[in-house]
């Protein structure tokens, strides 16, 4: 041998069924029997104490727990073993039984003393990816969330079949492009059409690649409804001709988003839809504001509304006389045109004047705007700092809350 130094040799074991001994029940073992638990391993750990993560795992069967400190024949019928105590002296024991029964071992104080190592791993799309530095976790940590986020943003394109055809209606998060799913941009990075809108996270489109077909919604000419039946063709027809379309929408889908309208379409004409949620603007902007919707002690009601029609209009479903009786949260969406209505109808049905209000305009976004105001004033406020949509109205005593 040339090398003094050797690599060492990765695998992937099969241990569903198979016997591994997890000596020590700290931290820093709770941190490896997550993985070891999913793997559908026969774990027996030995520790006098644990924490209270893999006590629980004991007493949900997850694993046998020897209540004690490790003697020698724990790593009896082991496949393989993990030495993760706190004494080092126990560890190279531990390490030691495993040499002399020839069973791969784990030494989580000084990775080089041990048999075994334990890379840095992640899951994407059936993709196990695993790496190892040579005792240098921070290195190995490092470049599997390197490798992760290239795979799930199609920077290296795993994908070996062709994508399936469909329509994949993908909830893009309130706008900054953070706070999409992984799933979400896992099919973004996929798709061969994405059909966007005013809202939701404009910027992931950069990310696309050249030959990607952007449909922007907001851009077709006609109102509302023909404008829908105009987004609905263009999925239908790019999905049947063999494209994988992603329908990205702001938020989640499935809040005033027409999401569902979409959904039935595809149904009707046969073509393979999937819904990928979102975190709707509804919660995410008024924290990103720092108003918490719920706050023990102070709101246990949170009530969406939207404000796409006026309390007075007939086509209003709103029972406004029960909001305006309610105690706790309302965050109001579509609602800066007709602030003043929303205003006044809840407090014409009982809300004070004096209620604390939040409006928080482009939240999440590098140009968000958060004005603090009252029921009473809110109409006159949002006029006076010329406040545009998308913007959320939150009412109620949490909007009152100290900022940090
Ligand atoms: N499906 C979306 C909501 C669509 S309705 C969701 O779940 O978030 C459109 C309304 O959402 C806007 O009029 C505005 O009230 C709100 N909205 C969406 N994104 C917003 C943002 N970044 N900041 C403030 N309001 C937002």
């Amino acid at each position: 041998m040339s090398d003094s130094v050797s690599s060492p040799y990765l695998v992937g074991l099969e241990l569903r069924g198979r016997r591994v001994a997890v000596v020590g029940a700290g931290t820093v073992a709770q941190r490896r029997l997550g993985r070891l638990v999913a793997a559908g391993a026969d774990i027996v750990v030995v520790a006098p104490e644990a924490t209270p993560a893999v006590e629980g795992m004991a007493e949900a069967g997850q694993v046998q727990w020897r209540r004690r400190s490790y003697a020698v024949g724990d790593l009896d019928g082991a496949w393989y073993a993990l030495a993760a105590t706190a004494d080092p002296a126990v560890n190279a024991a531990v390490v030691a039984e495993a040499e002399s029964r020839r069973v791969f071992c784990v030494r989580a104080d000084d990775a080089s003393r041990g048999t075994a190592a334990t890379p840095a791993t992640g899951e994407h799309d059936g993709l196990t990816v695993g790496v190892l530095a040579g005792g240098r976790p921070r290195r190995s940590a490092a470049v599997r969330t390197a490798l992760l986020e290239a795979l799930q943003t199609g920077l290296v394109d795993d994908t070996a079949d062709p994508v399936t055809p469909g329509v994949a209606l993908v909830g893009g998060g309130p706008g900054d492009p953070d706070l999409v799913t992984v799933r979400g941009r896992r099919l973004l990075a996929r798709a061969d059409v994405v059909i966007t809108d005013r809202l939701g996270p404009g910027e992931l489109l950069h990310e696309l690649a050249p030959h990607v077909q952007v449909i922007d919604a907001s851009k077709i000419p006609y109102g509302r409804a023909m404008a829908q039946e105009h987004i609905n063709a263009a999925l239908i027809t790019h999905a049947r001709a063999g494209r994988f379309v992603v329908r990205l929408k702001g938020g989640d889908p499935y809040v005033f988003g027409r999401g569902y309208e979409e959904v039935q379409a595809c149904a009707a004409a046969g073509v393979p839809v999937t819904v990928v949620p979102g975190i709707t603007s509804a919660f995410a902007v008024p924290a990103a504001a720092e108003v918490p919707v719920t706050h023990r002690g102070v709101a246990h009601e949170v009530v969406v509304i939207s404000g796409h029609v006026a309390p007075d209009d007939p086509r209003s479903l709103v029972d406004w006389p029960a909001v305006g009786r309610l105690r706790g949260t309302v965050v109001l969406l579509m609602a800066v045109a007709r602030i003043a209505a929303f205003a006044d109808s809840l407090m014409t049905h009982g809300r004070a004047a004096d209620t604390p209000v939040a409006v928080v305009q482009e939240g999440t976004l590098r140009t968000q705007r958060v004005l603090r105001c009252t029921l009473a004033d809110v109409a006159e406020q949002v006029r006076a700092h010329e406040i545009q949509p998308p913007a959320i109205v939150v009412v109620g005593a949490v909007a009152g809350l100290a900022p940090r």
